[in-house]
């Protein structure tokens, strides 16, 4: 009963970049939308000294009401600093801890309590932080869930040991690791698309489908916030996570029902379908210093926190293969990059040649232009399209090729919810599909740490590419050795 319950989420790190950026920002955004219970309470804890007073006008800084929402905002601003309170102490301490409790307790008023601590913390101090929550803060009477952020290790050992770490003190049902892709819009929509679709599914599989594309691009470099970066490089802070979720999502089966374990059940099984990944079938690349238009753009090992001889990727390109019946053979190629051209994340789909085309001839030699892609515009300006060939309107038969486009701003006026908002409300519902469980996260990790050792181990030098070019041309070399294209060269819309 909402009357008799009340939820507590005390945001651990609350002086943190990621805390201002998006964690109060996603509350605030729940709260405005009626999607917190009636009771809750927020509490920052980090060490910094703050006052009650001083978190909230940080807080306040960053907080913002939805375009199509203006009205009231700022009183429901104030109605929702009046639920966040602050508390000092150290991430070691059962004794600062057990003061956070007794401050819960005040504002929780004896009422059931569940409890929420998202660890928004650099991750050598997760077990700490874990220890003593569950021992001196946890719910008496109600649930007690744990937010982890990435990154969840560097390898399968260290990730091994973070799980077990964790497991000591938290069941794995108590566990909510978050991939933030797993939050947006588009990356929830694909299984709709899929599944609800009667003209998509029957063409998901190795029958029509002759390559699948996940890239991810950043326009930025790591601009002297290298220091955390370059210990785990682009491998492990996109690939590794946010592209082989989308891919696993991407290419699972059916799954029983939209419950998370049917859900979660289905991506593990692609997974450890996978064949982990090879030294030849991986391109790295690393951003060197490029002078345009009179301004020069730094080197990665310029960024003053980046060792000058690191040898850590800002881009990689690689091919991987499912072994399953559905997907044997069709290469899916992911490229995850900084400081390229463009900023964006998406998913390309590239369908088979059409069998005894009878328009071949007005094609010209360029047969694969003329096939059907299919793509998922995940961020920015989020869309759905799929090129067709079409007739060029008049009396002779010349052909082009043309979107069938769903532009979200166009269609919907909507703003869309961070990928926070979603993933804050299901832990706060008990809503597991969109987190991580273990077993994936052994499998993900599976896949990738032989090559990322045998990358260290060998010390093999990056392809070096300007800062804001398309990166280096090894990823095209490796596309074409199976037959591929990228999809995004060249002017798309
Ligand atoms: P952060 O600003 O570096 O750290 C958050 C807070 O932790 C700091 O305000 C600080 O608070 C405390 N802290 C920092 N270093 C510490 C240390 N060595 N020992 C003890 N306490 C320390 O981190 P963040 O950018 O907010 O990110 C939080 C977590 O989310 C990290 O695990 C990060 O990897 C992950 N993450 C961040 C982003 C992002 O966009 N920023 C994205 C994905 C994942 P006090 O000094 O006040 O205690």
């Amino acid at each position: 009963n909402e009357n008799d319950s009340t939820v507590s989420i005390t945001v651990v790190g609350a002086s943190g970049d990621l805390a201002k950026k998006k964690i109060f920002p996603a509350l605030f955004a729940l709260y405005y939308e009626d999607c917190l219970p009636k009771h809750f309470t927020v509490c920052g804890y980090a060490r910094s000294k703050m006052t009650d007073a001083e978190l909230r006008n940080m807080v306040s800084k960053t907080l913002t009401c939805r375009i199509d929402k203006r009205e009231n905002c700022s009183e429901k601003m104030e109605q929702f600093l009046r639920r966040c309170f602050y508390h000092s102490g150290q991430y070691d301490s059962q004794e600062n801890f057990a003061e956070l409790d007794k401050k819960l307790k005040e504002h929780e008023g004896g009422r059931v309590s569940n409890r929420l601590f998202y660890l928004s913390i650099p991750p050598n101090i997760f077990i700490d932080a874990v220890r003593c929550a569950s021992s001196s803060a946890s719910s008496g009477n109600g649930w007690t869930r744990v937010i982890v952020e990435k990154p969840f290790g560097r390898d399968s050992e260290s990730s091994a040991a973070l799980t077990k770490g964790l497991k000591q003190y938290l069941k794995e049902d108590q566990i909510f690791r978050i991939d933030h892709y797993l939050g947006k819009e588009l990356v929830e929509n694909l299984s709709v698309l899929r599944f609800s679709n009667l003209i998509f599914e029957p063409l998901w599989s190795r029958q029509y489908i002759r390559n699948v594309q996940l890239i991810f691009s950043e326009d930025f470099g790591t601009e002297g916030r290298g220091g955390y970066f370059d210990n785990y490089g682009i491998i492990r802070d996109i690939m590794q996570n946010h592209l082989l979720q989308i891919l696993a999502l991407f290419a699972m089966e059916t799954p029983v029902s939209l419950d998370a374990e049917d859900i979660r059940n289905e991506k593990v099984k692609v997974l450890r379908s996978m064949r982990p990944l090879q030294l030849e079938n991986v391109v790295t690349g690393q951003y060197k210093s490029h002078t345009k238009g009179g301004v020069t753009y730094p080197a990665y090992t310029d960024d003053k926190t980046v060792p000058k001889d690191s040898l850590t990727p800002t881009f990689a390109a690689a091919a991987l293969f499912i072994d399953n019946a559905r997907w044997d053979g069709v290469p899916f190629l992911m490229k995850a990059g900084k400081a390229l051209h463009t900023k964006r994340a998406e998913i390309r789909v590239q369908f088979r040649h059409v069998p005894g085309n009878l328009y071949n001839r007005n094609f010209g030699t360029d047969l694969d232009r003329a096939t059907n892609e299919l793509v998922i515009r995940v961020q920015p300006d989020e869309a759905i399209y799929l090129k067709i060939n079409n007739k060029v309107p008049g009396l002779g038969m010349r052909l082009d090729r043309s979107n069938l486009n769903l532009h979200y701003a166009a269609r919907y006026s909507k703003e869309i919810p961070d990928a926070y908002e979603r993933l804050l409300l299901d832990a706060v519902e008990g809503e597991r599909r969109l987190f991580i469980r273990s077993d994936e996260l052994d499998a993900a990790w599976s896949l990738f740490t032989p090559l990322l050792k045998e990358l260290e181990e060998k010390k093999i030098i990056p392809e070096y590419y300007p800062h804001g070019s398309r990166g280096p041309v090894g990823a095209h070399y490796l596309a074409a050795r199976y037959k591929v294209r990228w999809g995004d060269v060249g002017v798309d819309q």
